[in-house]
């Protein structure tokens, strides 16, 4: 790397760093450059099933609901790839998660700040500059950092000692699909991710001797809510308004919106009811496909070749083993504060285990000057909301990030009034309200 001081650092290419980049893309005199430790961009291609599909429109893109007129903007990909009407012919009421994948791939072949190969070991400060160093034996000097790394496959504690290739988490569910062939197979998690792998392994030729368990904490298999008031949550004005609230006002909200960052797509679930009714109603299959809400998997045990879980039913209160010969955890991912960043740590703010305090910039709160950041996106669900960890703000946030490196209002985010008046304002005060009385 040369000698020069870089504005700012990147580490991490996933969508959302990939969003700031492509808005610094406009500004040549911001000196910025992202890394990457993986050889090459791939959209979780674990996951990548037949028929995916994105879970929000695809104009909620890279850059568009800050800056429409960039070059990197989906409808930009379309027409350059010159399938911008064949596109419209499709009537898509959902993208293909493999076509969002292939724009994001387009965009990061593009770019020039970007940077694969480089895996960041270790960060420190001195002075007035973060030194990054990669595995790779690399470093660079910035002013700043951007931390997009992403969130980590979460793995529950009684299937922990059993990862191998019969028991893996949905993220590998591509690689690793050959592994259940034949096996009777649980999958656990009635999100999204456990409705793509039912639907998968049922959609196959399903023989009479074949049998999948699917175990959901959930009462039941729930769809996401994408009606427009849910909708609302998932703005930068409810973000704005988010922010501000008292930690244990945030954790509740957060919890009780759960279903609309968290819910299966109605579409999902519809393919896997009718394709249930096809199978048992006009296919006579005898296969064992059990569907099972309210189920906790409290623990696993190895037998031999094959695996005894034993689950609550929280519908009655009933306990219950089963044995099977595969297990699939679509059990959500986690964020964690990357390794790299354990000799700033305690120099951060935290307001819990891997949970930054953030400034509503999206920057950590620390004790370093105020003009070097460590902004950190995908890390903010608690902070800002759950719009966090999906690509609905993400443009928006990446836009707010260069705002803030640069110090003024480059990109207009500023919010008109929200449709919905989530908080108390000056006007609602008993105050006013008592002044207003007696006029
Ligand atoms: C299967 C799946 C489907 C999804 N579908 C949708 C959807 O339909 N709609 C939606 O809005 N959201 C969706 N999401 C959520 C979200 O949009 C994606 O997870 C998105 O990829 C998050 O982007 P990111 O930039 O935070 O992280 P990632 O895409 O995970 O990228 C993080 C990158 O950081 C790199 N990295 C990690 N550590 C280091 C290091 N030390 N040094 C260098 N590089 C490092 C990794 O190699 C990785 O490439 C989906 C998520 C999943 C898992």
């Amino acid at each position: 790397m040369t000698d020069t001081v870089l504005d700012l650092a990147g580490i991490g290419i996933g969508p959302f760093n990939m969003s700031v980049a492509a808005h610094l893309d406009s500004l040549p005199e911001v000196k910025a450059a992202f890394f990457d430790r993986r050889p090459t961009f791939n959209w979780h291609p674990g996951l990548m099933l037949p028929g995916a599909e994105l879970q929000n429109s695809y104009l909620k893109d890279l850059v568009t609901a800050a800056n429409p007129t960039s070059p990197w903007s989906f409808m930009a990909y379309l027409v350059r790839h010159k399938r911008f009407y064949k596109f419209l012919n499709c009537e898509f009421d959902a993208v293909y998660r493999k076509e969002t994948a292939a724009y994001f791939k387009w965009v990061a072949s593009s770019l020039p700040s970007l940077n694969f190969g480089h895996e960041a070991e270790q960060v420190s400060f001195d002075k007035d500059r973060f030194t990054v160093r990669f595995a790779n034996g690399s470093n660079v000097q910035a002013r700043s950092l951007s931390v997009g790394v992403g969130t980590t496959p979460s793995v529950p504690d009684c299937a922990a000692p059993w990862l191998s290739d019969t028991c893996f988490h949905a993220s590998e569910i591509v690689f690793r699909k050959n592994a259940l062939r034949g096996k009777k197979v649980a999958i656990i998690g009635g999100g999204q991710s456990g409705c793509e792998v039912f639907l998968d392994l049922i959609n196959g030729a399903v023989g009479d001797q074949d049998r999948v368990l699917w175990f959901s904490r959930r009462p039941n298999f729930e769809p996401l809510d994408a009606s427009a008031f849910t909708n609302e949550y998932f703005t930068p004005e409810y973000s704005d308004r988010f922010h501000p609230l008292p930690a244990a006002l945030k954790t509740l909200k957060l919890a009780q919106q759960k279903l609309a960052s968290d819910g299966a797509s109605p579409s999902t679930l519809l393919a896997i009811y009718r394709r249930l009714y096809e199978l048992t109603y006009l296919d006579g299959c005898q296969a064992d496909l059990r569907l099972m809400p309210n189920r906790e998997v409290v623990a696993i045990e190895r037998q031999g070749n094959s695996y005894a879980l034993t689950v609550r039913n929280h519908f009655d209160e009933q306990l219950a083993t089963y044995h099977v010969e595969a297990i699939v955890l679509a059990t959500g991912y986690a964020t964690r504060t990357p390794a790299c960043l354990d000799g700033l740590k305690g120099r951060m703010q935290f307001e819990g285990p891997d949970r930054y305090a953030l400034n509503a910039d999206y920057s950590v709160i620390w004790d370093g000057p105020a003009s070097n950041r460590i902004y950190a996106v995908n890390a903010s669900r608690h902070s800002h909301g759950i719009a966090d960890p999906q690509m609905s703000i993400a443009a928006w946030r990446g836009a707010t990030i260069v705002n803030s490196l640069l110090g003024r209002m480059h990109f207009d985010l500023e919010l008109p009034p929200s449709l919905v008046r989530w908080g108390t304002e000056d006007g609602d005060t008993p105050a006013a309200l008592i002044a207003e009385a007696a006029e």
